[in-house]
């Protein structure tokens, strides 16, 4: 299963961010300005990576 994060080095942490938006399962949460992804909640189809212009999105397998 691969899963997904939000590199902090990278996101830039946007008010409107796409990544946010365009989760279908509504798996980003905010909480004290950065973005993360619930992997509770996560599907892991990784529309995400492609969402985000800065490509902070990264997908690990395992
Ligand atoms: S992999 Fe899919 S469900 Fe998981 S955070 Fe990314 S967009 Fe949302």
């Amino acid at each position: 299963m691969n899963t997904f994060a939000i590199n902090p080095a990278r996101c830039d942490r946007a008010p409107g961010c796409r990544v946010k938006k365009e989760c279908p399962a509504n798996a980003v949460i905010q909480l004290d300005g950065n973005y993360y992804i619930d992997l509770n909640t996560c599907r892991g189809c990784g529309l995400c990576v492609k969402a985000c212009p800065k490509g902070a999105v990264e997908e690990s397998s395992f």
